[in-house]
């Protein structure tokens, strides 16, 4: 036996016991006090019947709650379970049935439709931040009743400390298995060496929690340094500012469109966040013109990485401290080795040469242990003990990987390969373009055409004919987008990456 990710927790409240360790608008807990409202939560769900290995799902937003909740499932010996904030009933019942929840732990924001995906499922609810007339079974009220837990059970390395459903861009969503080890693995590793997150640092918490980015990048490496947390539990870019500004955050950690929508709301202010130190992105790629427009006018420079819900999830890193090689995710983070595997031989690893493009496979502490219930997806996705990331890249002789493309967002035009990602680039150079998507619609001469999606900067009158036109001087004729839509907004997955298949599927039922 040795330790558990809710070590995090417990260990920090001890070296930091009066610090803050997380900010919600007025309030702030300290590390004592969040340790001590994590044992009572632990009691009251003992009370009802969790313990080890049973799995717990929770559904809350970037609230104190969040943490209490987690660290109280994992202090336990059991299994948490985060469902996206976004999810409809339907799929609630799905997730709560696949990973056999023995309870939902839901905040009241989301009760109806976590209510409705419990019914379905036949899970019990238990209710956080409701008030008294909803009428829900409290878990609040409980923790109150119950006596709270020493300390937390010991767990072995390989006992899973977390199921994390992917998206399910192919199909049905698949819970990754995350590991204590893993988990507290990748925190030590990136607290050492590769972040340069302090004790008392104030943090943006605005990436979600139930995702894997937010929860080891923001919530366990945050807690585990002694840092404050500053939870915005719904993202805006003008909130986010405000939180920048008003709180003195020194470390930003977003994904690509929160730098944009943090440009735009910066656009007509005179002050800039004077306390930020650096900032992180990851999650998806960050396009050149939004990296330099952001280090230009926020004065901090960007680190970005690379990874997935099955690497727990940080893979690669430009590492803070060292200069950021903008256009790469970075280097191997220590004790994970990246090879390129020629796509040719899908059922075998065979690394490829530096500089040859091929599919990004992975090996390290930061794996998961499999896909629940599902061995054929995980021999599929494990390949010799290489996990098969489904992205292209390349990688240089001082170790630098480039991620040209996901292999399922190539469009494939008149038997032309073309990546949506440089062509976003080319795009992007565009003044008057502030975002842009691109992805492939079906064709029935070409297999697929090339469409973008774009997001102008205010007062713009660019027209779609105009950006066509402009575009095609710019980049070759097999590949610049012939149809292009202005929109006002994208449709964005929960962990907010731009849903490109949803784009796809809505020019489809247009035409
Ligand atoms: P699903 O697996 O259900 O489709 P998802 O792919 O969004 O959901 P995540 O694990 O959140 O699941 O995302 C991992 C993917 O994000 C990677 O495979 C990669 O395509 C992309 N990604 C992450 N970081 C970067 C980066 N810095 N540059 C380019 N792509 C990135």
């Amino acid at each position: 036996l040795t330790l558990s990710v809710a070590a995090i927790l417990a260990e920090s409240a001890v070296r930091h016991a009066n610090r803050t360790a997380i900010t919600l608008g007025p309030n702030s807990t300290s590390y004592a006090e969040l340790w001590d409202e994590t044992r009572a939560y632990a009691g009251a769900l003992r009370d009802q019947g969790i313990g080890e290995n049973d799995r717990v799902a929770i559904l809350i937003p970037n609230v104190t709650d969040f943490a209490r909740v987690y660290y109280a499932i994992l202090s336990l010996g059991a299994t948490v379970v985060p469902i996206h904030a976004l999810l409809k009933a339907r799929e609630i019942a799905f997730v709560l049935q696949d990973s056999s929840a023995k309870m939902l732990v839901c905040a009241a924001p989301l009760i109806d439709a976590g209510a409705g995906g419990a019914k379905e499922a036949g899970v019990p609810v238990l209710s956080v931040l409701a008030p008294e007339e909803l009428g829900t079974d409290r878990l609040e009220d409980r923790a109150k009743a119950a006596e709270p837990i020493d300390t937390y059970l010991p767990r072995h390395p390989e006992d899973i400390a977390t199921i994390l459903y992917t998206s399910g861009t192919t199909g049905k969503p698949k819970g990754a298995l995350g590991t204590h080890l893993a988990l507290l693995e990748q925190t030590n590793v990136l607290l050492q060496e590769t972040f340069e997150m302090r004790t008392g640092d104030r943090i943006f918490g605005g990436l979600p929690l139930f995702h894997t980015f937010g929860q080891t990048t923001v919530l366990n490496s945050g807690l585990r340094a002694g840092a404050e947390i500053l939870l915005l539990p719904k993202f805006t870019g003008d909130d986010a500012l405000n939180l920048l500004l008003e709180k003195k955050v020194q470390v930003f950690l977003g994904v690509p469109t929160m730098y944009v929508a943090l440009l735009e709301a910066i656009r007509d202010r005179d002050e800039r966040p004077e306390s930020l130190r650096y900032a992180i992105s990851g999650g998806a790629a960050l396009p050149l013109t939004i990296l330099t427009q952001f280090e230009e006018r926020f004065g901090a420079r960007i680190h970005e990485g690379y990874g997935l819900t099955e690497t727990s999830p940080v893979v690669s890193f430009n590492h803070v401290g060292r200069d950021p090689v903008p256009g790469t995710v970075g280097t191997a983070l220590w004790g994970v080795q990246i090879r390129i595997a020629d796509p040719s031989v899908p059922d075998r690893i065979q690394a490829l040469p530096n500089g040859e493009l091929g599919e990004v496979v992975i090996r390290g502490h930061n794996l998961f242990s499999g896909y629940l219930n599902r061995p054929e997806a995980t021999a599929e996705a494990v390949v010799e003990g290489w996990f098969r990331t489904g992205d292209l890249g390349t990688l240089d002789d001082d170790g630098y990987l480039r991620i040209v493309d996901r292999t399922k967002d190539m469009i494939l035009r008149n038997g032309y390969n073309v990546y949506p990602r440089e062509v976003e680039e080319a795009l992007l150079e565009h003044p008057e373009i502030s975002n842009a998507a691109v992805y492939g619609v079906d064709d029935p001469t070409r297999g697929q055409e090339v469409a973008a999606a774009i997001t102008l900067a205010p007062n713009s009158t660019l027209t779609a004919e105009a950006v066509i036109d402009w575009i095609s001087q710019r980049i070759a004729a097999y590949k610049f987008p012939r149809i292009v839509e202005v929109v006002t907004e994208f449709p964005m997955g929960p962990s907010g990456k731009i849903l490109k298949r949803e784009l796809a599927a809505q020019h489809q039922s247009k035409s």
